[in-house]
C-alpha cells in the first residue's frame, strides 16, 4: 500500500531543488512504511548515540595499528554481536604504526615564547634534544616550490594559508595542501624541519594533526602543525623583519603493526543479490576521542542498518564495515577492495564528516537506476535534504571503489564547524548534537530501506503457554 500525507508531499516538493525537479517526469511518491521508519528514527533513535557514547567513553582514541585500535575492534565485535547482526568478523591487515612522543615548539629569538604544536603523522623524530634553526616562511606550497633551494637549505620551513569554513568541506582541499605536500617539498629542498598552519577553521589554541607521507624519494624530516592563533602570532613576529629562531621538538616512533576491518551483516532474503555496503572508520587520531571523526560515522551507518533489521528482513544483504586505519592512508578501504572489490555491490555508502545534519544527497547508481535515485531524494526531502548530482558519490574508504565504478550514494553532512574540531584534542563527544545525529540516522534509514528492497516484517512472536 502506498501512502503519503499531504504535509509530506508538500515538503517533498518544497525541498527538491529546481534542477532535480526539472529532471523529474512525475512526482515521486514515498512509500508510507519507509516514511514511517524515517520519522521514527528522527524522533526516537538511540542506537547511534549509544555507539558513539560507548566507543568514545570505553575505548577513547583509537590510533591506527595500536593496542587502542585493537581494543576498539574487540569492542566493535561485542557491540555488533549484541545488536543481533550476523557473521560478525575481523579481517586483519598489516600497517605501519606511527606514535607520538614529547613535542614542543619554542621561539628562541627575537621574542622568546612557546607555540602550540602537534606532530603530523609520519613525521621524523627530532629526538629529545629537538632541532634548532631559522624560520623561512611561505604563504603557500606554490611559493615554497618556487623558492630557490638555497633559501630553504638548513632552515625550518613555515607554510601559512587561510582556510575558511564551508558547508561542503571544499576548503579542506587547499587548506590541507601545506600539511599533505609541504613536508616532502621542504625535505627535497634541504629543510631541517617544517611547521604548517593547522588545516583548521577555529581560533582555539589546538593544533590539528593529520597524515602526510614522504614521497618522491624525500628523506623524512620532523613535520608539525601549529594552531591557527600561533600561526597568526608567528606571522606578526616575522613581519617585524628580524630573523626568527625556533627550537622544535617532535619525538615519535615508527614500527610495524596490525589493523583490521570489523564486518557484520544483515543477511538478505535473496543471498544471490549483490550486497549494500554501509560504514565509516573505526580508527581515529590520538589527540581527542575521535567522536566526530569517526565514531559518529560508524554509529550512524550501524544505527540505520539496525533499524532496517528491526523492521524485518530486507531483500538484499546489508554489510556493515567499520574500516581500520583510514586516517593513516585508507588501509582498511584498500584491504576491503583487495578482498571484495571485484565482486558486484548494489551500493556503497560511508559516513565520515562528523555528526551535523545532512543537507544533500548525491548518487552514482547508473543511468538505469535514476528512478531509484529520485525515490531516495523524495524520501529524504522532508528532512530538509536537497538532491544533488546523479553522477557522483563520495566517501574516504569507499573512494577507490567508487572510482573503480562501483555504485554509491553520498549523504553530505554540514561541515561548517567540522574543521573547528577535526584532528584536535577537541574532537570529543560533547561536540555531537543528539538532534542532528538523529537526522543523520533518519536519512540513512530511508535511503537504506529503498536500496535494500522490500523489508519482510518479522513474524509476530507466537504466544506460548507455560
Ligand atoms: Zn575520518
Ligand atoms: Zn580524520
Amino acid at each position: 500500500m502506498i501512502r503519503m500525507s499531504l504535509t509530506v508531499a508538500l515538503l517533498v516538493a518544497a525541498a527538491a531543488p529546481l534542477a532535480a525537479q526539472q529532471q523529474q517526469a512525475a512526482p515521486v511518491i514515498v512509500d508510507g512504511r519507509i516514511a514511517a521508519m524515517r520519522d521514527d528514527a528522527l524522533a526516537n533513535d538511540h542506537y547511534a548515540w549509544d555507539i558513539v557514547e560507548g566507543l568514545t567513553t570505553e575505548v577513547g582514541q583509537r590510533l591506527a595499528g595500536t593496542d587502542a585500535e585493537a581494543r576498539a575492534r574487540a569492542w566493535a565485535v561485542k557491540r555488533l554481536t549484541a545488536m543481533g547482526f550476523a557473521d560478525v568478523r575481523v579481517e586483519e591487515f598489516p600497517v605501519p604504526v606511527w606514535t607520538r612522543g614529547a613535542e614542543s615548539a619554542e621561539i628562541l629569538s627575537p621574542f622568546p615564547q612557546k607555540l602550540a604544536v602537534a606532530a603530523l603523522g609520519n613525521s621524523a623524530s627530532t629526538g629529545p634534544a629537538g632541532v634548532t634553526g631559522e624560520i623561512v616562511a611561505y604563504n603557500s606550497v606554490e611559493e615554497l616550490r618556487a623558492a630557490p633551494d638555497a633559501a630553504v637549505k638548513g632552515k625550518i620551513v613555515f607554510i601559512d594559508h587561510n582556510m575558511k569554513p564551508t558547508q561542503d568541506g571544499s576548503s579542506y582541499g587547499p587548506g590541507g595542501t601545506p600539511r599533505r605536500s609541504g613536508p616532502t617539498l621542504a625535505s627535497k629542498k634541504g629543510a631541517i624541519a617544517i611547521i604548517v598552519r593547522s588545516a583548521g577553521t577555529d581560533l582555539h589554541r589546538n593544533p590539528h594533526t593529520g597524515v602526510q607521507t614522504f614521497g618522491d624519494g624525500a628523506t623524512p624530516i620532523p613535520a608539525g602543525a601549529i594552531s591557527v592563533p600561533d600561526a597568526l602570532q608567528l606571522q606578526r613576529i616575522l613581519k617585524r623583519g628580524q630573523p626568527v629562531t625556533l627550537r622544535l621538538t617532535l619525538v615519535s616512533q615508527t614500527r610495524q603493526g596490525t589493523s583490521g576491518n570489523v564486518i557484520a551483516e544483515i543477511p538478505g532474503r535473496d543471498p544471490s543479490l549483490a550486497p549494500i555496503l554501509v560504514g565509516g572508520h573505526l580508527d581515529s587520531w590520538d589527540l581527542g576521542t575521535g567522536a566526530i571523526d569517526d565514531a559518529s560515522g560508524v554509529a550512524i551507518a550501524t544505527a540505520a542498518a539496525k533499524r532496517i533489521m528491526d523492521g524485518g528482513r530486507p531483500l538484499r544483504t546489508i554489510r556493515i564495515v567499520w574500516f581500520g586505519s583510514e586516517e593513516i592512508g585508507l588501509f582498511g578501504g584498500l584491504d576491503y577492495r583487495a578482498r571484495y572489490g571485484k565482486l558486484p555491490h548494489y551500493a556503497l555508502l560511508e559516513s565520515d564528516f562528523g555528526a551535523d545534519r545532512i543537507w544533500r544527497v548525491e548518487s552514482q547508481l547508473g543511468k538505469d537506476r535514476l528512478d531509484e535515485a529520485r525515490r531516495i531524494g523524495a524520501a529524504l526531502a522532508p528532512l530538509g535534504i536537497v538532491t544533488g548530482s546523479f553522477e557522483e558519490a563520495d566517501g574516504s574508504d569507499i573512494g577507490p571503489m567508487l572510482a573503480d565504478g562501483l555504485p554509491g550514494v553520498g549523504l553530505s553532512q554540514d561541515g561548517t564547524r567540522y574543521f573547528d574540531y577535526h584532528h584536535t584534542p577537541d574532537d570529543t563527544l560533547d561536540k555531537i548534537d543528539p538532534a542532528q545525529l538523529k537526522q543523520n540516522v533518519a536519512a540513512w534509514t530511508a535511503a537504506l530501506a529503498i536500496l535494500a528492497g522490500p523489508i519482510e516484517p518479522n513474524a509476530s512472536p507466537t504466544k506460548r503457554k507455560r
